[in-house]
């Protein structure tokens, strides 16, 4: 996606917004609705969005840890991705910041992720990653906690600003002309003969040729697949000078710096469905192995504190690609790494939508795994209304 590229899109769909329906209708605007529906329109596609709440969104609630490595993620098809998605993280925050002049807080910083106890490993240099004696981490991060003996390196891991990149991926949307529906709620979708043939919304019905189910941790309350909230909390304190270098990620919280003082502290991760509201003892949790994974903590000044809702899968991976209805296409269940999947996530959805070309990997995240538990395949002429959903 070139600078030229997009100026001279923004003018061309700005004209094909008098068309009636769109090529493309994206439910859910969150990382992962927004990334593909600003994908979508690059390559000259006509897009409309529908958002209940922007606000809502897991998006801004994430730490925004570019995290494969530290996150340990077992050697196979969703660390291929998450690598994949890593890798492109660099170009797609420089493209989105040229075309909107706004940061996104994009920073390859490394991830340090200390450790207590006694136990050193016998491998000190795996792949990417690298054990660090505790002389050598006090090097990479003075004032870590005395119990600390060593920890691994990732210096490939990164991090952005999540709160930046949805200011930034709402104002791409908008300069690429895409139709951003803000206060829209999908109620239910109708079916007929395997498609889609419309929506229905708290403001009337929409149409259009391809839709996205890009609903995060309510995709659940428009089709039977399994995805539920996972709430996570957090904190943040402020500084004057920064004095954290990279994240620290340690095995029950993890902190990460923003480049102008701020220091984020996360997460909790409780199945407690869409409770939304801070708890005393998530806080708490949270600032007891914060501060004694980094004692100065104690001292910052309290800032903030919220939470957010995970889409989570029961393999802990998203759900990508075709669905039974052949005109639908999921885009959910990113649980931990939504952030992290947005690029990689829009790039396999618009080959798939515009080429009907569906990339090899995505067999591996298809919704078809989860079957027989969760049968979701269509009847020849079917509503699927949200209130049958309690039935799943
Ligand atoms: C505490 C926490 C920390 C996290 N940290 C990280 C991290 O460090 N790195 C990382 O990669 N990921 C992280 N994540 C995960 C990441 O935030 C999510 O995976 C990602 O935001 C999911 O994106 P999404 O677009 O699927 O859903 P969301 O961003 O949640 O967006 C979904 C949107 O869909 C809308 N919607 C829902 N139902 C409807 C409907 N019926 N009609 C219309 N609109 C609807 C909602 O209003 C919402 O705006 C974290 C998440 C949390 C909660």
């Amino acid at each position: 996606m070139t600078e030229g590229r997009l100026h001279y899109l923004l003018i061309s769909q700005s004209q094909k917004l008098m068309n009636s329906s769109p090529d493309v209708l994206i439910m859910g605007g969150g990382a992962i609705g927004l990334a593909t529906a600003i994908e979508l329109a690059s390559h000259g596609a006509q897009v409309t969005l529908l958002s209940r709440n922007f606000q809502e969104a897991a998006l801004h609630a994430a730490a925004g840890m570019l995290a494969p490595q530290a996150e340990g993620l077992a050697p196979g098809s969703m660390l291929d991705l998450c690598l994949q998605s890593r890798a492109l993280y660099p170009d797609w925050t420089a493209q989105l910041t040229a075309f909107t002049g706004l940061e996104t807080g994009y920073w390859p910083c490394g991830i340090l992720a200390p450790c207590y106890g006694n136990s050193v490993p016998t491998e000190t240099r795996v792949e990417e990653r690298e054990w660090c004696d505790r002389t050598t981490l006090l090097q990479h991060q003075p004032d870590l906690s005395p119990e600390v003996v060593g920890g691994w390196w990732f210096p490939q891991d990164a991090q952005v600003n999540p709160q930046q990149l949805a200011q930034v991926l709402w104002q791409a949307a908008q300069q690429l002309g895409i139709t951003l529906a803000e206060g829209v709620c999908v109620n239910a979708l109708e079916c007929r003969d395997n498609q889609i043939q419309q929506v229905q919304t708290n403001v009337g019905t929409w149409q259009a040729q391809t839709y996205v189910l890009a609903t995060g941790a309510w995709s659940q309350q428009l089709l039977p697949i399994p995805v539920t909230p996972r709430k996570g909390q957090l904190l943040s304190v402020q500084t004057t000078a920064q004095p954290l270098r990279q994240i620290l990620f340690g095995s029950d919280v993890y902190i990460v710096p923003r480049q102008a003082g701020r220091i984020v502290v996360g997460a909790t991760s409780e199945d407690v469905g869409f409770a939304a509201y801070n708890t005393p003892d998530g806080i708490h949790a949270l600032l007891t192995a914060a501060m004694r994974l980094y004692p100065p903590l104690a001292d910052f000044p309290l800032e903030d504190c919220w939470w957010g809702f995970r889409p989570a899968t029961p393999d802990e991976e998203p759900i990508l690609g075709q669905s039974p209805y052949k005109n639908l296409i999921l885009a959910t269940g990113h649980y931990r790494n939504g952030i992290l999947l947005a690029p990689i996530t829009a790039r396999l959805l618009t080959a798939l939508i515009l080429s009907g070309q569906a990339d090899p990997c995505l067999a591996d995240f298809s919704w078809q795994r989860f079957t027989p538990q969760f049968p979701i395949t269509p009847h020849p002429s079917q509503v699927v209304l949200s209130s049958m959903i309690t039935r799943f």
